[in-house]
């Protein structure tokens, strides 16, 4: 099938794209950035926006820089910048292991990382990593200026964000972590490059051999990724091991309601998220 007809407007600077969101958002008018979601479902006629706002040209969006302890990252940036480390520390090394999980190299050559945290598809592996470190989106449009959402306020549930209709994602900020800081990722997808069924981040310093500044947070297994905040806080002051990995996942399966389809029932993705809890854990002590 072909999209619905629509009209297509190609900003080039942020000033345009905020002009135009203002005047066609009420209109059904949308941003297309990577266009690795919107276009599918466009073809398939789940979505028929009569505007498309395209950003590709914008170009002042194209950037990764650190700014005031934080790692910010524009809307034009790509899945593949990412390939790489971005910096030089903990989160440059998490990012580059996260990519690689993110369905297959072309989509990711196309596909924005801000573009993802916008959709917010509950299996989104930038989601799970943004609200694991309580990242920063920065929301701009013409009726509310510049707004910094939480992320623990920004993901509301299955493709549900905080994010206004005429609002752009213009910039997502994650915190640059302490060169001590442990941090690892685990998935499990049936096929590679396949949306998750669920995905674990953790991450936790050390301080005298003792676990401190513990993250855990859990996607793909509800509508929206979030820390499992009882499973840091049991792993507070102990050390790093099988034994308490495991009694972290075990607090985490208590906290989640997993999502429950044809394809993957509650209790096999719960059993799914134990294990990849203990995984990302495992993965952060490597
Ligand atoms: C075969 C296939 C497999 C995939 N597998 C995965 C996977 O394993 N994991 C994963 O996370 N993703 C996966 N994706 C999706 C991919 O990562 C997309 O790139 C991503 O979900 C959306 O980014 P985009 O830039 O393509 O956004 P688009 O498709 O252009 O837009 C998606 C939505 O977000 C809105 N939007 C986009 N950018 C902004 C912005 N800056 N401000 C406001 N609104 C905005 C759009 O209006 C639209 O509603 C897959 C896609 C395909 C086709």
């Amino acid at each position: 099938m072909k999209p619905a007809p629509f009209h297509y407007h190609a900003p080039q600077t942020i000033e345009e794209t905020l002009d135009l969101l203002a005047e066609f958002a009420d209109d059904d008018g949308r941003v297309l950035a990577g266009g690795q979601s919107l276009v599918p479902t466009m073809a398939f006629r789940l979505a028929r926006p009569k505007h498309l706002v395209d950003i590709n040209g914008v170009k002042e969006l194209d950037y990764i820089e650190v700014q005031n302890g934080k790692l910010c990252i524009g809307a034009g940036v790509r899945h593949a910048a990412f390939h790489q480390p971005v910096e030089d520390g903990p989160l440059g090394r998490l990012l580059s292991a996260v990519v690689r999980h993110i369905a297959h190299h072309p989509i990711r050559t196309r596909g924005t990382f801000c573009g993802s945290i916008a959709h917010a598809d509950p299996a989104s592996e930038w989601c799970a990593v943004a609200a694991a470190l309580d990242a920063e989106m920065v929301a701009e449009s013409k009726r509310s200026g510049l707004r910094v959402i939480a992320a623990k306020d920004f993901f509301q549930g299955i493709m549900t964000t905080a994010l206004r209709d005429d609002e752009l994602l213009s910039e997502v900020r994650l915190p640059i972590q302490q060169p001590d800081t442990h941090l690892g990722f685990a998935e499990f997808s049936r096929r590679a490059g396949d949306y998750a069924i669920a995905m674990a981040v953790g991450g936790y310093r050390l301080k005298g051999g003792m676990m401190t500044e513990i993250r855990i947070a859990v996607g793909g297994a509800e509508g929206a990724p979030r820390r499992m905040l009882a499973a840091e806080h049991l792993l507070i002051g102990r050390p790093p091991n099988a034994g308490t990995f495991q009694a972290a996942a075990h607090a985490a399966i208590k906290a989640i309601d997993p999502l429950d389809d044809e394809n993957v029932s509650a209790d096999y993705r719960r059993s799914i998220v134990r294990a990849m809890v203990c995984r990302a854990l495992e993965n952060a002590s490597a």
